[in-house]
């Protein structure tokens, strides 16, 4: 089964993903707990390249970023995604193709259908089973990263506009496949939001 999870900054993915990690855990089951950029040790360095060099970073084009994220998530599905679903594990994903979407092709403003092409090249058309999308007001969201200063500078110099861009996108592509999507008001208490994520996946997975 594989699972993603997406949201703009500061939606609380990472307490979610840990949190039902441990309760799939808990039950005894094979979960895998993984990212997007930077879940092996290719694409921490492209992670690095992305997030953490911002000189670099900000001489790229649209479709060099495209790129770099597509060949992180290539690799990611064929090294270690693809492998773990083989063997019957639960896959956790913060973040998967839905970011590129959302950040590249509405926030960046490159065509969502050739990024979409793109990903599924990249990913040879692996899907996840459910995102779960945390949806948050790019302020409420950005405040919280703020507060943590986790790469508050790099997200800073991104426009308002980029930021509601890309949450759009996110709910525009839950709205065109309900069944895949489970939609969440991040603002909700964690625990809350936890419970839900638990009820949908427990009816996902096999007793
Ligand atoms: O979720 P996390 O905080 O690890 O995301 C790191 C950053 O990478 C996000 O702030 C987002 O701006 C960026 N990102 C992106 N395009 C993607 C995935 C992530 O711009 N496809």
């Amino acid at each position: 089964l594989f699972i993603v999870f997406e949201g703009g900054e500061g939606a609380g993915k990472s307490t979610q993903v840990r949190r039902l990690a441990e309760l799939l855990r808990a039950q005894g089951r094979d979960v895998v707990v993984t990212r997007e950029p930077g879940a092996t040790e290719i694409g921490e360095r492209i992670r690095g390249l992305l997030l953490h060099d911002r000189p670099a970073a900000a001489t790229l084009t649209p479709r060099a970023e495209a790129l770099l994220y597509a060949a992180d998530r290539a690799h990611h599905v064929a090294a270690l995604v693809r492998p773990a679903l083989a063997r019957g594990a639960v896959v956790i994903s913060d973040r998967y193709v839905d970011s590129s979407l959302a950040y590249q092709g509405a926030g960046r403003t490159l065509p969502v259908d050739e990024v979409q092409w793109l990903s599924s090249w990249a990913t040879g058309g692996l899907k996840p089973d459910l995102t779960v999308l945390l949806d948050v007001e790019p302020e409420v969201g950005l405040a919280r990263v703020g507060a943590r200063g986790a790469g508050a500078d790099r997200l800073e110099s991104e426009s308002d506009a980029f930021h509601e861009r890309v949450r759009y996108a996110f709910l525009d592509l839950a709205a065109a496949d309900t069944g895949r999507y489970l939609v969440l008001d991040a603002g909700r208490p964690a625990q809350s939001i936890a419970t839900e994520v638990a009820e949908r996946v427990g009816e996902l997975l096999p007793p």
